[in-house]
């Protein structure tokens, strides 16, 4: 009786210890598989939330296939998620937008495609593209958007703009991102810091109390009066430019350079006085819209020619200036986009690396400015 006793607890042991095994292989398997895809996964920058919502749908693959991709990333976290939109978010570049799939969605159930969903949610913030995704169909908004410089914010603004004009769609793009479409001083920008690359014109404004930091006085050889500052990086710039030219046998002076808000105010009322409204309009600027309030533009003059357009200085000056950090800031035809007539004397600083840019672009400081730093 004892051994069949201790024979069928050995059995019962047994049964025991095959189910214990049984159940740690039950758990362990599933969890060493998630563990194994969750590892991988992560390597890819998937994070936890994505992760178990694309082990829950069995996605694993098709992430591996993908590899590394933001959007994807963002879609198995959302609650917006749609299987058969998958590959349209593969494919657009990840915004950081709170509700990027869900616009997606809305972009792909209005028959927009997939370069154009692309185009719209890399143009505009959250709100931008999510008022646009409630829209009805625009047809090919791709004509303005391809541009990287384009503002979905300005949508409308192109098309107005494009119909009344018939400009190149890159030029109508860029006009009315500086507000061409507008009367000059309206929706005007404030602009505060000082920088290099800033823009003052008839839209972009200084205030009245806007003084540049580190003034210098330009040395009075290379200047017409002991009066004429600029800050210092370009008055550095300036005096080596103006003594280059020396000796290459050229006399280049600064004529006005700094002006401060009330220097303006004076010149125009002075000006306005003179020669009538018209030509103030066309050549004095209006106080806090003057390039020279900002310390980095100047009118230079030649010591051999009292018409500096017709000075030898002049042409020197069209070759050469660029390599100093100096641009000619109204060129000829180009009133339409500085707001002013030809001036073959007024030059900006803007260091010697973007005034090649900006040179060899061959297009205005304000063009380029819409195109290539407005961001
Ligand atoms: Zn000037």
């Amino acid at each position: 009786m004892a051994t069949v006793k201790k024979k069928k607890l050995k059995k019962s042991a047994k049964i025991l210890l095959f189910l214990g095994i049984l159940i740690v292989v039950l758990i362990s398997v599933p969890v060493g598989y998630r563990l194994y895809h969750g590892s991988r996964l992560g390597k890819l920058h998937y994070d936890k939330a994505a992760i178990q919502t694309i082990l829950k749908k069995h996605k694993q693959s098709y992430v591996y296939e993908v590899g590394e991709n933001k959007t994807i990333n963002a879609a198995f976290q959302s609650k917006d998620y749609q299987e058969k939109n998958l590959k349209i978010y593969q494919e657009v570049p990840y915004q950081e937008q709170k509700d990027l799939i869900k616009n997606i969605n809305l972009l792909v159930a209005k028959e927009y495609t997939t370069p154009e969903i692309s185009a719209i949610v890399s143009r505009g913030n959250n709100e931008e593209v999510s008022a646009f995704a409630k829209r009805d169909k625009e047809e090919d908004v791709l004509d303005f958007l391809q541009f990287d410089y384009a503002k979905l914010a300005n949508y409308d603004r192109y098309v107005a703009y494009s119909m009344q004009e018939r400009e190149d769609d890159d030029d109508t793009v860029t006009y009315v991102n500086l507000n061409l479409d507008k009367p000059y001083y309206e929706d005007a920008q404030k602009v505060t810091e000082q920088s290099l690359t800033m823009l003052v014109n008839k839209y972009h404004q200084l205030g009245e109390d806007y003084e540049p930091k580190d003034l210098m006085k330009i040395q009075e050889k290379y200047a017409v009066d002991d009066e004429q500052f600029m800050i210092k990086e370009a008055v550095i710039a300036f005096e080596e430019m103006a003594a280059e030219a020396e000796k290459e046998g050229y006399s280049i002076l600064a004529n006005s350079a700094y002006r401060s808000y009330q220097d303006q105010q004076d010149t125009y009322d002075l000006y306005l006085n003179t020669y009538g409204q018209k030509y103030v309009d066309n050549y004095v600027a209006v106080p806090g819209y003057s390039e020279h309030q900002t310390g980095l533009a100047l009118d230079v003059a030649s010591g051999n020619s009292k018409i500096f357009a017709d000075s030898k200085e002049y042409n020197w000056m069209l070759e050469n200036s660029y390599k100093f950090g100096f641009v000619m800031r109204y060129p000829k035809s180009e009133e339409q986009v500085t707001g002013y007539k030809y001036e073959s004397w007024h030059y900006r600083y803007l260091g010697k690396e973007l005034a090649k840019k900006v040179y060899d672009s061959e297009l205005t400081y304000d063009e380029y400015y819409a195109r290539f730093l407005d961001r």
